[in-house]
Formats: C-alpha cells, sequence, structure tokens
C-alpha cells in the first residue's frame, strides 16, 4: 500500500473527519459501506444536526411550514458507529503526533485526517455593514433567522445576484414582498454561467417582479441612530429602502487549520488528484478544496453539493486503497421560483455557444472550439440528462455537426 491509505477495509485505525457537512458526512457514509471497520469521528462547529443546505435558500426561506433536511437521520450515526461530535470546532492540527485540538481542549489521535471544513460567506466591506437587519446565508440558524425577519419586513434589498441572491430573492417575491437585487456585474451569475442563461434569468426575475440593478455596487448602507438598517445606497447614488438586508456576495473556503498547520493553501487548500494535500495523511474534501479540474488541468475550487459528495466518495474510497484519480463530471443545479436550472461541465472556458429548445424550455450548449464542453439546461431535465450522458463518455456532438438543423442532445445519449 502507499503512504496514507487507512490500510484497507478490514484494519483498524482512526479517520477524523473536520466538518459534518456534504462531503464529511459523505467521507464517513463511504467509508462504511465500503467495510471500513476502524474508527470515524465526525467534529462540527455547527449544534444543529448535519443538514442539506440548498433548501435554505429557497423552500425553507419561502414557508414558515417547511422543516430542515437532515443529511442522514439521526439513527444512521449510530447504526454506523460513526462518532458525530457536533457543537465542537477544531481549533489546531498538530501534524508530527498526527493529532487534531478541539476547542475545548480535547485531543483525538487520527490515523487519516479529512478536511471538510466548507466556506464562509464573504463579508461586505462598506460603511453601514454593522447595522441591525443585514444578514447573510450560510447556516440553518442563518435561515431561520432570516425566515423570521421576513414575516415582518416590508422592503428587502439583496447585495449579489449569485445563485444564495437570486434564490432568496424569488423566495422573497413569492411572500408578497417587495425585494431589489443589486448587482456589481453587468449581468447575474457572470461567474457562473453564459450570457444566453443569465440574460435568461435577468428577464426572468424582472417578470418575477424583482427590481434587479445590474452594475450597481453598493458604496454605504444606512440606518437609525438606534442602529436599524433604512436604506442600501448604490454607487449610482439611488438610494434603495430596506429593512432587511441579504449579503449574498459569495464565500471564501475555510481553510485556516490547514494554513495553521503549515499546509499550502491558495483560495483554498490545494490537493491532487487523489484529493491529498502534501501530508499523506490529511486530505480535504468539498467547497475547502482546490483540486486539478480533469478536463481543463486547472486547478479549481467549486461550491456544489455534488462536489462535496463526489470528493467524499472518492475520498474513502482512496483511504480503502483505491488508486484512481479523481474525474467526476461537475454538475449544479439552482431552483428560483418556477426556474429549474441544471448545468453539466463547466462553461467558463467554452468558445461558442448554441441555444437548442423553446423559449422557457431550453439548454445552452458550451464549445470549446469545437469540442462540447458544458450544457447549461433551463425546465429541460431531460437534456439535463442527455449532457451528463454524452459529457461522460465522450460522445459529444462537435460544434460543425451541432450547427445543424434539427439537433437534438439526446440522439448522442443513447
Ligand atoms: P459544508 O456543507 O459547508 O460543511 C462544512 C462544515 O464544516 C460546516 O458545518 C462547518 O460548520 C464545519 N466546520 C468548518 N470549520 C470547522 C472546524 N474548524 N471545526 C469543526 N467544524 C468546522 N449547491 C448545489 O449544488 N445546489 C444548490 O441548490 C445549492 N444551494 C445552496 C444554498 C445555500 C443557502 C448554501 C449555503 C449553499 C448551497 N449550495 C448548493 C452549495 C452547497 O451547499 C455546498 O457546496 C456544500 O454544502 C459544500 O459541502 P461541504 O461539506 O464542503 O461544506
Amino acid at each position: 500500500g502507499r503512504a496514507g491509505h487507512v490500510a484497507g477495509a478490514g484494519h483498524a485505525g482512526h479517520v477524523v473527519v473536520a466538518g459534518a457537512g456534504h462531503a464529511g458526512v459523505q467521507v464517513a457514509a463511504s467509508l462504511r459501506a465500503g467495510g471500513f471497520a476502524g474508527a470515524i469521528t465526525l467534529v462540527d462547529d455547527d449544534s444543529d444536526h448535519p443538514y442539506q443546505r440548498p433548501p435554505l435558500s429557497k423552500d425553507f426561506v419561502a414557508d414558515m411550514a417547511v422543516a430542515p433536511l437532515p443529511l442522514r437521520a439521526e439513527k444512521f450515526f449510530a447504526d454506523s458507529n460513526v462518532m458525530l461530535r457536533d457543537g465542537s470546532a477544531i481549533r489546531e492540527i498538530d501534524r508530527r503526533a498526527k493529532q487534531v485540538i478541539l476547542q475545548d481542549g480535547a485531543v483525538l489521535d487520527y490515523s487519516a485526517l479529512v478536511l471538510a471544513t466548507g466556506a464562509r460567506c464573504r463579508p461586505l466591506d462598506v460603511p453601514g455593514a454593522h447595522l441591525r437587519g443585514i444578514h447573510q446565508l450560510r447556516t440553518l440558524r442563518d435561515a431561520r433567522t432570516l425566515r423570521e425577519l421576513l414575516t415582518r419586513a416590508r422592503s428587502v434589498v439583496v447585495v449579489g445576484a449569485g445563485f444564495i441572491g437570486l434564490e432568496f430573492a424569488a423566495a422573497v417575491r413569492g411572500r408578497g414582498l417587495e425585494v431589489t437585487v443589486l448587482e456589481a456585474g453587468d449581468r447575474p451569475l457572470a461567474r457562473a454561467l453564459t450570457a444566453p442563461m443569465s440574460g435568461h434569468l435577468a428577464a426572468a426575475h424582472l417578470s418575477m417582479g424583482t427590481n434587479l440593478r445590474c452594475n450597481e455596487t453598493v458604496a454605504r448602507i444606512t440606518g437609525t441612530v438606534a442602529g436599524d438598517v433604512t436604506a442600501v445606497v448604490g454607487s449610482s447614488g439611488t438610494s434603495y429602502p430596506a429593512d432587511l438586508v441579504l449579503v449574498g456576495i459569495g464565500v471564501q473556503p475555510r481553510d485556516e487549520l490547514a494554513r495553521t498547520a503549515g499546509l499550502p493553501v491558495d483560495n483554498g487548500i490545494l490537493v491532487d488528484d487523489r484529493l491529498r494535500t502534501p501530508d499523506p495523511a490529511i486530505y480535504a474534501a468539498g467547497d475547502c478544496a482546490r483540486f486539478r479540474d480533469p478536463a481543463s488541468g486547472e486547478r479549481i475550487r467549486l461550491e456544489s453539493v455534488q462536489n462535496a459528495t463526489d470528493h467524499g466518495r472518492h475520498v474513502a474510497a482512496t483511504l480503502l486503497g483505491n488508486d484512481d484519480a479523481y474525474e467526476a463530471l461537475p454538475l449544479f443545479w439552482s431552483n428560483q421560483g418556477r426556474l429549474r436550472l441544471q448545468v453539466a461541465g463547466l462553461s467558463g472556458a467554452a468558445t461558442h455557444t448554441v441555444v437548442t429548445g423553446d423559449p422557457d424550455r431550453f439548454s445552452v450548449l458550451c464549445f470549446r472550439d469545437d469540442r462540447l464542453i458544458a450544457v447549461e439546461s433551463l425546465n429541460s431535465p431531460g437534456d439535463h440528462v442527455a449532457a451528463r450522458r454524452v459529457l461522460t463518455a465522450g460522445t459529444a456532438p462537435s460544434l460543425a455537426r451541432d450547427a445543424q438543423d434539427g439537433f437534438s442532445l439526446k440522439q448522442y445519449a443513447q
């Protein structure tokens, strides 16, 4: 075996996982499913039972009656003999002793350590950002606070037309409240989506009644003498009244444990194609991991459930002795009101796009030169399934062939 393996399914050892989010819980589940007989401990500083994040900006804030969705039933942890220490933070890694030190002083020995610490919201750094009524959305606690405040709010301003900002805005409109979304760029989701798709989403949000303002950054936020937010002032000078502000301007990887332990970090914990850091006993998975994109060879960091769970599965397999490189196809989804967006592959490097379908159910095929690299689908789940197949199997159409009339992605997915 290679250095760093826990030594296979039948052997003992203690896998400690920092973070019981989508990636961390998957590591534990896949280790047990693969027959790992050693000890597993999940440590998480969040005191809520591990839950799914996607609903928090969608159904959960749209409807007071919606309950949080657990990542696994409570009995999973006991039944699979996975020790869950929630409400406790890992403060430090002692790599030489192969130990982690918890906030409460407890010390855990590990044979392998998986850093699955996720990300935190990027703070908005403008005058007035500390006022009461300005919130971010990452945790169940954040979502509970926001949906409670929505019962009293009148005018909501969302800063940032990213996935979370737009999902939240659609939920707010669904509750019949006024909402303004301020976006610094010239179109929503510019980093993640092609111009045709983000143009469609922009128009759809306007028709939902959302006041979407692009090319508008936040200059400052104003409040009452008592410290309650009253308005967000844009760089254009326009003042947008607000009694509730959601800041959704992206996240920063929680890579500080790795950094202070002397591991290389650069917008995420740097890992190799086995998702391993230069320390053979330490891995990183999910939002906090910066890994090599198998399609482009570039170092990337992704923020999606599929990325986190596929990373988790891969780390578990590696710990059980598998020696394959990580090569999953990136997938994303977002639900914004009645809009169902699904993306397969990464469209950022596209040089050409071709739109197929109808005005409100269509796909954007993204080509790099002649090669299909990604497909963005709106309200077209069949296209998305076909896209996943062709992108994984490498049977994708070329741009030249695709340009013909009557093209259907599904014909290539058989
Ligand atoms: P996380 O799920 O963030 O888990 C990391 C955990 O580690 C956290 O619980 C954190 O508290 C804990 N932790 C961090 N540091 C320490 C420490 N030192 N000690 C102990 N514990 C620590 N993705 C999609 O694909 N589709 C969606 O529709 C979608 N919607 C989303 C909606 C919202 C509101 C949010 C916030 C995210 C959404 N995402 C969505 C993104 C997705 O949830 C993340 O990509 C995913 O949660 C990443 O999983 P992870 O395990 O890497 O990190």
